[in-house]
């Protein structure tokens, strides 16, 4: 059991392979618990894990925005690539913070828009790549108790392309004796794959939905995210409005503002049209101007404009997103660490 598989293990998986009591997996899963000094693992559970050949990925490098953003730039035990996750504390004092994490190295979709994209796709994390990303994290940096977390699935990597690992790893993320992480607090965002947005419907601990839109007709869709020609914006839309929601559950509509491309007041009241008939808050979120970049970010007036416009077509809850970790492209579209390791 190479690598970080031990830690996409449930309870009884894990007891099976180690030999021992069902306790390991929540000495594993409960990284307040270990070690000083990340990430060793604590004696008794290091042993086990040891034996497995089990390890942890190293954190190589933490960069600090000027936000209190942490961008964590994780080794993976056993292969040269790297990824990135982003800590990304609410406000100074109250000890709730969102962790943004990756699912794959570099991303298959190649959203034209996104630094992540001009990789390509290198390769899925397994569930237990994913999961010991949070751990360690978790374990620099805290939350100590997991009901000050939110898992946001945004970092590299499309999640719903690597739909199986995801899905094992908030299956562990919830379990009661580890994390027990709420499926409620964990957002999983995708560029909108048809097939596996009615997938994730059917989990049992099923995660928020989050869907990446960025524009409002097919045509300008179908270049700025390639798989619109797969999935256009017609299906993309009947998905939503056959997601089973919870009381109180909305989807998140996020919509990138490209200067000039997709941030017309007409954009606006089309994207209210599209989202008319499923419960959403839509993010909006300045396009991160990046060198090499053909896009540009829009201005606040247009910003502004399409905000209003929204609001002026539907009643809807728009929220503008400032994005965190612009300093140390931990922003969002910004995280490259593979190249970067190349
Ligand atoms: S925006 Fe998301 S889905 Fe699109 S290329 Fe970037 S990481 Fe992949």
């Amino acid at each position: 059991m190479p690598g970080c598989d031990a830690f996409g293990l449930g309870p009884v998986e894990l007891a099976a392979a180690v030999q021992a009591g069902e306790s390991a997996f929540s000495e594993l899963q409960r990284p307040w618990r270990w070690r000083a000094g990340a990430p060793a693992l604590g004696a008794r559970i290091g042993e086990r894990v040891r034996a497995l050949g089990a390890e942890l990925p190293r954190v190589a490098l933490g960069r600090v925005s000027a936000d209190g953003s942490h961008k964590l730039l994780l080794e993976l035990p056993g292969h040269a690539d790297r990824v990135e996750a982003v800590h990304m504390p609410r406000a100074v004092g109250n000890g709730r913070v969102t962790l943004c994490v990756s699912s794959q190295v570099g991303c298959a979709l190649r959203c034209d828009f996104c630094a992540t994209g001009e990789l390509g796709l290198r390769r899925h994390l397994t569930a237990g790549e994913i999961v010991a990303q949070i751990l360690v994290a978790l374990h620099a940096l805290g939350p100590r108790h997991p009901g000050e977390l939110t898992l946001v699935f945004m970092g590299m990597g499309e999640p719903l392309h690597n739909f199986e690992n995801v899905a094992r790893a908030v299956g562990v993320l919830n379990e009661p004796r580890g994390l027990g992480l709420s499926p409620r607090r964990i957002t999983v965002s995708t560029a909108g794959l048809v097939p596996q947005i009615d997938a994730l419907a059917r989990l049992s601990a099923r995660p928020l939905l989050a869907v990446s839109v960025n524009a409002t007709t097919n045509a300008v869709r179908d270049e700025l995210m390639p798989i619109n020609r797969r999935y256009p914006l017609e299906l993309l839309v009947a998905a939503l409005e056959r997601y089973p929601l919870r009381a109180r559950e909305r989807i998140t509509v996020e919509y990138v503002l490209l200067a000039g491309v997709n941030d017309a007041p007409d954009d606006a009241a089309r994207l209210a049209d599209l989202c008319a008939g499923f419960p959403h808050q839509i993010n909006l979120i300045p396009f991160n101007a990046r060198p090499g970049s053909r896009y540009r970010a829009p201005t606040d007036a247009a910003l502004d404009a399409f905000a209003r416009a929204l609001l002026a077509r539907r009643p809807s809850i728009v929220t503008v997103r400032r994005s965190r970790g612009r300093d140390i492209d931990g922003a969002c579209g910004q995280l490259v660490a593979a190249r970067a390791s190349a």
